[in-house]
């Protein structure tokens, strides 16, 4: 047995003698409720400041802004820019950004969410209008695979995003698909398809989505997230929320270990849910120790309103987006004066 081989044997003993008597110190650690969520550490990488600004949503907060039945939101990761979602009129996304005064010209990723029109209708129009400025501004697309598959209808193709791909990809952008998670930049993660372990069903449409095995009801299997992995917890942003939150935060805390959820943000499609579903769910994210709900887009008025009173967050913590809201490491959220 040569030098190395003696090393690593030892290097293992100790391993194993230290994590022995670690062992029974966890076990008390949480019998005793030392070790939290909150106290949980990731040993992925986190992001250090993050600010998620809303471009596209219902409630305008502000003499600033278009509302709409879309989204989509600008985030930005210690000065690393991604846009999530492009709204549901051509032009919404760029008029806000412009009232805003939100810069995108320096943004080379788009994250579409899912397939929907209130999602992607402003794809092109942004890309041509960047472009005049910054070549290389949205040129990347990331989306989950079933984002181009086909949604036949008697009215003929309803998936936009299969006409759409050829005329983006003409303007020299190139689509990054995805058939399971990735990490796009250390702490930022792009869920790709969400597995529904629990049978939300947070969709509206009765479509049908074709599939090797025929024509079947359309559940948006493509329906993505992104998840920050912050110093404070997670933090989930939402499109349409197709796939359920409650599945998303379950994937989410999978795929970073135990850590608590700092904050949603998006839609989460609940508008429509009884009060069955939302107490199920509020007693969910509660479980995920929910801090913050920053609820845009579909998740509804009712919803959020349940939502904040069952996880026991206030008009800070728990609160409807308006265009040009923000949740940030900074300043939690912020809000225009119509939501407070
Ligand atoms: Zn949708
Ligand atoms: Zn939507």
């Amino acid at each position: 047995m040569g030098q190395k081989a003696v090393t690593t044997m030892t290097r293992k003993t100790i391993i194993a003698w230290g994590s022995w008597i670690s062992i029974p110190i966890t076990v008390l650690a949480l019998a005793f409720g030392f070790l939290g969520k909150a106290e949980a550490q990731s040993s992925r990488p986190q992001v250090q400041g993050f600010k998620v600004t809303i471009l596209s949503t219902m409630l305008v907060g502000d003499t600033n802004g278009i509302g709409e039945w879309g989204f989509a939101a600008l985030l930005d990761v210690d000065g690393h820019k991604i846009l999530i979602d492009t709204g549901a009129h051509p032009d919404t996304v760029i008029r806000n950004a412009h009232d805003l005064h939100v810069d995108l010209s320096g943004v080379q990723e788009l994250i579409l969410t899912h397939n929907h029109w209130d999602h992607v209708s402003g794809v092109l129009t942004l890309r041509r209008e960047l472009m005049k400025e910054n070549r290389n501004a949205l040129s990347v697309i990331h989306a989950s695979e079933d984002i181009f598959s086909s949604r036949p209808s008697e009215n003929g193709e309803r998936n936009q995003m299969i006409a759409l791909r050829k005329e983006y990809e003409a303007t020299g952008g190139r689509f990054v698909v995805h058939s399971s998670g990735a990490e796009l930049i250390p702490g930022v993660w792009f869920t790709g398809p969400i597995p529904r372990i629990y049978p939300e069903h947070n969709w509206t449409s009765s479509g049908k989505i074709l599939t090797a095995s025929g024509l079947v009801e359309d559940n948006i299997p493509e329906d993505s997230s992104v998840v920050l992995n912050s110093s404070k917890g997670l933090v989930i942003i939402t499109g349409c929320g197709h796939a359920g939150i409650v599945n998303i935060a379950t994937y989410a805390e999978k795929h970073f270990g135990n850590r608590p959820i700092y904050g949603v943000v998006g839609g989460l499609h609940l508008f429509a849910s009884t009060d069955e579903v939302l107490a199920w769910t509020a007693s969910k994210l509660r479980e995920f120790q929910t801090a913050n709900l920053l609820a845009a887009h579909c998740t509804g008025v009712e919803a959020t309103f349940r939502l904040r009173e069952e996880l026991g967050l206030n008009r800070k913590t728990a609160v409807i987006a308006t265009v040009g809201s923000s949740f940030s490491s900074a300043s939690g959220i912020e809000v225009g004066p119509l939501a407070k």
